[in-house]
């Protein structure tokens, strides 16, 4: 590389970071990948009680009909709502485990919980609600009062269930009717479901030896016991002044819940495998003369070049301008100094790689500005590239370190070793606690009946568990051969882009469109041919291969199957050629106006 102009102006080592990069990854490979965690179930199962529920519902189980049933009421879910009403489809009725809508920003009240993406590309359908957020990156009570005013204002809340988990989908082919079997009893037919699980929606903890014979209070980020820290999700937990609180886990979650418990513990022990990379928030209120200056359809433009920009494409103009298209900046910055003209892949990749260096060694750098002792600045440094795990992006995180009451347990990528009635051990030495807080994140990678919490029984009672026994089958990711009429958002073969609703949306209107040509073409049963799916599960394979390269290089954690990618199955990835290219295959095929692929009866 040296010698070529692109590093002779560098203020840092490339050979020596990918070294140091290469190090970090190998000594945090586990043998056991995944399976290292645990599912919450069984004698785990309180973790996963829902302490935000107001009011129990006491009803009798039904056994009616509907045309749609919506499983999920986060924003796949709402905004597949919105798609139906507003392709006129009346009898719609949403199903929901929680109490409301709201999805993941229902279940994570932490303190501290905000959303990293500009509210201004985050929030759906702000133009059509006419609601703009107050500052520029959403706390989680706004993001979840934002899911409600979608709900009323395209009158979702009618004949919706809430505290109602499926426990069954089945196709009757008689009746050519979906039967969702419930908790609650019921028997509910619809011509057609849509299931919007979410993609980090079943909790897991991690599998310490011990965590079951700890005797304090334990509970998971997700489900948040203010009744014993005391606060709200803004903070100010002041029940924990007489407590040594510590915390596993410092992911993207804990990251904004850290600074909080900081200030309310008495002690807080944050135990520390891998640290985030947190660059700069800058929040601000959002400018009400820069809100009135945009233009109809502004926002969905802002969302096309977010999503163009953190997907490695160019774009003029930098719209949002914030920590996730730093990199990408960078990389324009750096491609400028050379003969930019016909660069290689290889090039290309080269740059990339250089761009990143640059940005992790600013985030390197903050820390070391930040903090005070110096053996914890290093400790809290990430040394991996900006995308092999969640960036972070907090103003306060780092700074808490400087507390007195705070102390970071860093593990050195070996994770906490052993949890005891009253401690946790880990590098040998025993940290006596009162509260246990998991920040350890959610379920990936695992079956996907098992993350919905039901089975999926198509035609001749396949499930889809048996059905992708070898991998996922779909066409788009969206319609699976042999279970006609329905439909999954945000799952494998999908689209993925940091930006999550911007990929919920396209899906929900993919798939409005498709029922309301089923009923414009009075089909009664929609589903894909099994060439289609062939075909598409063939574009998923090669596609992987594009990232695999890169995630194999990276530090383990679930954006790489903890550190094995080569071990994953290829058909279980997303689309290998970015959210923008996926966007635009759903396009081109709605496009062709004869639904290929698609069997209709
Ligand atoms: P993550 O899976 O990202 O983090 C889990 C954490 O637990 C990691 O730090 C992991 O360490 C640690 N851990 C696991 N096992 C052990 C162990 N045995 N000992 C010590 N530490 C352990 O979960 P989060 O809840 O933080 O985040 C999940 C996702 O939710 C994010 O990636 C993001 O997509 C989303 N999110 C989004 C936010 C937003 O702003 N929009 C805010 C919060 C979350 P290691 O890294 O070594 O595996």
């Amino acid at each position: 590389m040296s010698g070529d102009g692109a590093t002779d102006t560098l203020s840092f080592n490339p050979d020596a970071l990918r070294d140091r990069y290469r190090e970090e990854r190998d000594k945090r490979v586990r043998t056991d990948g995944n399976s290292q965690y645990v599912r919450i179930a069984a004698r785990f199962a309180d973790f996963l009680h829902d302490p935000y529920v107001e009011t129990p519902i006491d009803r009798a189980p039904l056994t009616d009909e509907v045309e749609v049933v919506v499983i999920g009421g986060g924003f796949g879910g709402l905004l597949a709502g919105v798609a139906l009403r507003e392709a006129g489809v009346k009898d719609i009725r949403m199903m929901e485990s929680a109490a409301d809508f709201g999805g993941t920003w229902y279940w994570n009240r932490y303190p501290g919980a905000a959303c990293d993406i500009e509210s201004y590309v985050y929030l759906p359908l702000l133009e059509e609600t006419g609601y703009i957020p107050v500052e520029r990156y959403a706390r989680a009570p706004e993001i979840y009062e934002h899911s409600r005013r979608i709900a009323r204002q395209w009158n979702l809340y009618d004949n919706a269930l809430f505290q109602t988990a499926v426990k069954e989908l089945r196709w009757d082919a008689a009746a050519q009717r979906w039967i969702i079997h419930t908790n609650r009893g019921d028997a509910i037919r619809a011509r057609f479901v849509i299931m919007s699980n979410g993609p980090l929606n079943a909790p897991k903890l991690p599998g310490i030896p011990g965590i079951e014979t700890f005797k304090g209070h334990a509970f998971h980020t997700s489900r948040w016991d203010y009744a014993y820290t005391g606060g709200n999700v803004l903070g100010n937990l002041d029940k924990l002044g007489d407590k040594r609180v510590g915390i596993i886990g410092t992911g993207a979650t804990a990251v904004q819940c850290v600074p909080h418990l900081g200030a309310g513990a008495k002690h807080l022990y944050v135990f520390q495998r891998t640290p985030s990379a947190v660059n700069v928030r800058g929040d601000k209120p959002t400018d009400p003369e820069w809100a009135k200056s945009q233009a109809p359809g502004w926002q969905q433009r802002r969302m096309e070049n977010f999503n163009v920009l953190v997907s490695g494409g160019y774009q003029a103009e930098d719209l949002v301008n914030d920590g996730w298209t730093e990199a990408f900046r960078e990389l324009v910055h750096i491609a400028q100094r050379e003969d930019a003209k016909g660069l290689s892949p290889e090039k290309l990749a080269e740059l990339a790689e250089l761009a990143d260096f640059a940005t992790m060694e600013r985030i390197r750098g903050r820390v070391d500005k930040v903090v005070r002792d110096h053996a914890v600045a290093e400790a809290l440094k990430p040394w991996y590239r900006q995308f092999c795990k969640r960036p972070c992006f907090h103003d306060d995180y780092l700074e808490t370190f400087n507390r007195p009451n705070v102390t970071l347990v860093d593990t050195q990528g070996h994770g906490v070793e052993r949890v005891t009635e009253n401690a946790i051990i880990a590098n040998g030495q025993t940290y006596e606690i009162d509260c246990l807080v998991y920040a350890t994140g959610f379920e990936v990678g695992t079956s996907y009946a098992q993350r919905c919490g039901y089975e999926i029984y198509g035609k001749d009672g396949l499930s889809i568990s048996q059905d992708w026994a070898k991998g996922v089958r779909s066409l788009h990711g969206l319609m699976v051969h042999d279970f006609p009429n329905l439909f999954i958002l945000g799952g494998a073969q999908g689209g993925f882009t940091a930006n999550y609703p911007h990929n919920l949306k396209e899906q929900a209107g993919q798939s409005a469109y498709i029922i309301d040509q089923a009923y414009a073409r009075q089909a009664r049963v929609v589903e894909p041919t099994v060439e289609a799916e062939e075909a598409w599960i063939a574009t998923i394979i090669d596609k992987a291969r594009i990232a695999e390269g890169f995630l194999k290089a990276c530090t383990p954690g679930y954006y790489n199957n903890e550190g094995r990618p080569e071990e994953a199955n290829r058909q279980n990835t997303t689309y290998g050629g970015g959210s923008v290219e996926y966007f635009q295959v759903l396009q081109a095929w709605r496009e062709a106006g004869d639904l290929p692929g698609l069997a209709l009866s």
